[in-house]
């Protein structure tokens, strides 16, 4: 549904941006499938893109016209934050999924509806960020392009180039090939890793797997996945990424798995170090990037032609809100991106 809302203007140390593009990650989709009527109503959207409007007198980074991507929300003061290590905040739950300022504030109240998801709420032609999740990008490339590299995106090749750190020649299999797993087999082509085995139940998902970086695939409605794995690696795989969040793909994660192997569940659970011969589960939230640095990074890898994630978009009216949920719901959106302003 989009309606008028009135809010607040931007406090000293916030930054109002008026959005052009938001992509929609599958947390979005969650939450609104599983939002109770009763709850007060929020505003979705964590992978926005725009320009920048206003600037709190304390904002320093940034100017009016800056072009912004927008990531996760962090508080800047905990240990981890003061540590270069904002993925870790101590208060990352509250600050992304709180529905508020970290100080219980809501720049929408008087609207009686809440925002400041991630720190953003993009589904929104304008919104409030900080400079903690605001990352100031180049204008040669269109913003409605940029956006999701705030997320889904960050997250995928982040496990692989910072939290796995996968060396030349490592095996990795992927396991759910939407945006998350694509950015993770690209991220791992760009690493040398070998063999990349894309697991999906799609078959034009595990399609775009090939062509972007895959050198084998198992679709795992019609094969079995850990003999197909066993044969391709001669014995186990080094690394899976698993992005699924099935029960039964982490249990096969785990059982296809090398000695000392790793196990990075990118959904939203912890892991455990305790599995027989050294094997382990790394739970990890936005690849362990600092947005500030990665996207840029990632923007640069888009432009030399090594990162080409512009392939898994497919663009939407804002209006067309629902129909891209529901085309991402079905598989046939692999990265909806909405329009929302003018760039
Ligand atoms: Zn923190
Ligand atoms: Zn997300």
């Amino acid at each position: 549904m989009i309606e008028s809302l009135e809010m607040e203007g931007p406090r000293s140390d916030e930054i109002m941006v008026r959005l052009v593009a938001s992509g929609i990650c599958h947390t979005d989709i969650d939450l609104c499938d599983s939002w109770d009527e009763a709850d007060r109503a929020v505003v979705l959207g964590h992978e926005g893109a725009g320009w920048v409007e206003r600037v709190g007198k304390k904002v320093k980074s940034i100017r009016r016209g800056d072009h912004v991507v927008l990531s996760y929300q962090s508080c800047g003061r905990c240990i981890p934050c003061r540590g270069d290590n904002p993925a870790h905040c101590q208060h990352f739950y509250r600050a992304n999924f709180g529905f508020q300022r970290l100080d219980g504030s809501n720049a929408l109240e008087r609207s009686g509806v809440r925002g400041h998801f991630f720190g953003q709420s993009s589904f929104a032609t304008h919104c409030l960020a900080t400079e903690r999740n605001l990352v100031k990008v180049t204008k040669d490339l269109p913003l409605e392009i940029l956006s999701p590299l705030g997320c889904g995106l960050q997250t995928g090749a982040g496990t692989v180039m910072n939290s796995l750190k996968v060396p030349k020649g490592a095996s990795l299999a992927v396991f759910g090939t939407g945006a998350v797993g694509l950015a993770a087999v690209m991220a791992a082509r760009l690493a040398g890793a070998h063999p990349i085995i894309g697991v999906d139940k799609k078959p034009k998902r595990l399609h775009l797997a090939l062509e972007l970086g895959a050198t084998h695939t198992i679709d795992n409605r019609r094969q079995d996945v850990a003999a197909r794995i066993a044969h391709v690696t001669g014995r186990g795989v080094d690394y899976v990424v698993e992005t699924t969040a099935s029960p039964q793909m982490h249990h096969l994660a785990v059982d296809v798995l090398n000695p000392e192997g790793v196990v990075a569940l990118l959904t939203g659970e912890s892991g455990t170090d305790s599995l027989p011969e050294g094997r382990k589960t790394l739970g990890i939230i936005q690849g362990d990037a600092v947005p500030q640095r990665f996207i840029p990074k990632l923007i640069k890898l888009h432009q030399a032609g090594l990162f080409p994630f512009d392939r898994l978009l497919r663009f939407y009216a804002f209006g067309d809100i629902n129909r891209a949920i529901a085309d991402a719901k079905r598989g046939d959106s692999i990265k909806p991106v909405l329009r929302i302003g003018e760039g």
